[in-house]
């Protein structure tokens, strides 16, 4: 019954907007290319007024026509709940026809936009710069998730997006359109509409300026209010600062520009600062005694942290935490030593390592977790915080893989989708530092410069030089395509006893062949396991092919298990070989 309400409510809202859209302005409706113009600055100066949970901007905006025809109007878009007030070029004012956009790339399932008409045809590749004016509310709205059966317990820790009267945070498009966008409707309930038009936003703005003052109006006779957005050093130590923050990038990369804002107990430890909500004592202390553990292990691995970073609290214990750049949002509530750790890793390679490209960037911070875990738990504990996220990206890989579904790859090297880039890309990484070793690969980590990273071949050329090996393959296979992932199977194992052998009687020689079905190839460890040991061993299988190696072990070999979860596979349902008895002693 619930779910037929919403199916009938959410007819419901998209027939009023088609009905508005008809009604109000079809003329654009037919002609108009939402994708057109690409938001290349913004200069924004926001006020906040929490107790009306109110948003009011001001600023400019430069617009890039990024298509092939010239552009006479352009589509801006801002969150549902949010109105614009005036556009101007120049000094002359613009006109618009405002008009509700359904969307789930705003919390609200939609967007308000304005319909501009342009002063001039804007030629592709030219450039336009817009005054604009907009205002409204930022509260609390799961619609886009309940109206498509996200029950609303859950969906109020994921969707905690608002401006509240003693805890603010909002996250920018994907989720709030507290700034303008240019986009397509994107539908949560159609397969990965809102991922793709999200990521191809990301992605037509990774190289856009971004920069928003904010600024808290209201009289202040409590404790002053933190503005958190883009972390900065010399922020914390200024008192005039408070009430006031900068949301400021030279390039957007994978950003989404997110600001938080409550009366902050703060702590710095350089190059993090950390603010804590009062009544978070303890988590807070779990985090400040976790950093120097974390600290000694970054530098070590990666290098000197040096880049502002900021960890701030939620109001909300159990909201779902969210990384934007240099700012982690995680509630400290009952912090998990584990876990804090873990964050203050992510966070602390971030703070060592910029890079323009998001598989560099998330990738380095995830696989740097995956190390922390393994030199206080072992390579299985490692192996579960890579394996941790796994699912949703293997099934994408899968897909990518069906001729028959065509869905084109990602390759990883360009991909803007979160999956790829956090948890692929730690495989990756992983996968490197097992082909090449440490050393090799903290050299070419230590040698890589955000600056330099133009060229897609750039990163595999560093780790080629400080490990004399040809990458090639795995990079084509891995980093600049996406055909699948590699499925590989033990094809066949012989076992014999080596008769020229002058050691125990007991060794014993196992010939395997290792086969990969997949499109995508990998070296793979495989353990020959017998009674008393394993003998582990790693081999390069391109892909749909096999190879072959002997393996010497000290026992009857009884079987093979082929890949220790280090390598994404497709199937690992014929990982387990076992070995036939009547193999056994026989000579070659
Ligand atoms: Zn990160």
């Amino acid at each position: 019954m619930k779910g037929c309400i919403q199916i009938i409510m959410r007819l419901a809202a998209r027939l009023l907007c088609v009905l508005c859209v008809l009604s109000g302005s079809s003329f654009f409706a037919a002609a108009l290319d939402r994708e057109a113009f690409t938001i290349t600055k913004y200069d924004l100066d926001v006020r906040l007024e929490p107790e009306q949970q109110r948003l009011g901007a001001r600023g400019k905006i430069t617009l890039r026509n990024d298509s092939q025809q010239p552009q006479k109007t352009v589509a801006l878009q801002i969150s549902s709940s949010l109105n614009w007030r005036a556009i101007r070029a120049g000094d002359k004012p613009l006109q618009f026809v405002a008009q509700p956009f359904t969307s789930d790339i705003d919390h609200t399932g939609g967007l308000s936009e304005a319909i501009v008409t342009l002063p001039a045809e804007i030629k592709p590749k030219d450039s336009v710069e817009l005054e604009i004016g907009y205002e409204g509310v930022i509260s609390l709205d799961m619609t886009r998730l309940t109206r498509v059966g996200v029950p609303e317990e859950i969906a109020r820790h994921t969707s905690w997006d608002q401006i509240g009267r003693s805890f603010t945070a909002v996250r920018g498009a994907g989720y709030v359109a507290w700034y303008p966008i240019t986009t397509e409707a994107a539908d949560f309930s159609e397969g990965n509409s809102l991922f793709e038009v999200t990521d191809r936003w990301r992605a037509r703005e990774a190289s856009s300026e971004f920069k928003a003052k904010l600024q808290m109006s209201g009289e202040n006779t409590e404790r002053p209010f933190s503005v958190i957005c883009t972390p900065s050093e010399s922020r914390l130590t200024s008192t005039e600062v408070t009430n006031g923050g900068n949301c400021s990038w030279q390039q957007l990369g994978n950003v989404a520009p997110t600001f938080a804002m409550a009366r902050y107990v703060s702590e710095s430890k350089s190059p993090i600062s950390f603010f804590s909500l009062p009544g978070h004592e303890s988590g807070a202390k779990t985090y400040l005694d976790a950093f120097v553990p974390a600290s000694i292990f970054v530098s070590n691995w990666f290098g000197k942290p040096t880049i502002p970073v900021a960890i701030a609290d939620f109001a909300d214990p159990r909201a779902a935490p969210f990384e934007s750049g240099t700012l982690l949002l995680v509630s400290m509530a009952a912090a998990d030593t584990k876990l804090a750790g873990v964050n203050l890793v992510h966070e602390l390679v971030h703070s060592v390592i910029a890079s323009p490209r998001p598989w560099v960037y998330e990738g380095l911070a995830h696989f740097g977790e995956a190390l922390y875990r393994e030199q206080q738990g072992g390579r299985e504990a490692a192996l579960d915080v890579l394996g941790l996220h796994s699912a949703a990206f293997i099934d994408l890989e899968k897909d990518a893989a069906d001729p028959r579904l065509n869905v084109p790859g990602q390759p990883l090297v360009t991909s803007f989708d979160e999956t790829y880039y956090r948890t692929k890309a730690a495989y990756v990484w992983w996968m490197l530092r097992d082909m090449v070793g440490a050393d090799a690969l903290q050299q070419a980590i230590h040698n890589y410069r955000a600056a330099d990273d133009t060229d897609p071949k750039y990163v595999e050329r560093l780790i080629e030089t400080a490990s004399k090996r040809d990458l090639g393959w795995f990079f084509d296979d891995w980093v600049y395509h996406d055909r699948g992932l590699p499925d590989i199977r033990v094809q066949s194992a012989h076992p014999w006893q080596d008769a020229n052998s002058k050691t125990e009687k007991q060794t014993q020689i196992v010939t395997v062949t290792l086969e990969n079905l997949g499109l995508t190839g990998a070296e793979v460890p495989f353990t020959v396991r017998c009674e008393a040991s394993d003998v582990t061993q790693r081999l390069e299988v391109r892909a749909k092919s096999t190879a072959t190696t002997r393996v010497e072990v000290p026992c009857i070999p009884l079987e093979i298990v082929v890949n220790d979860g280090s390598v994404p596979e497709s199937d690992v349902r014929n990982n387990v070989f076992k070995i036939i008895d009547e193999h056994q002693g026989s000579q070659k």
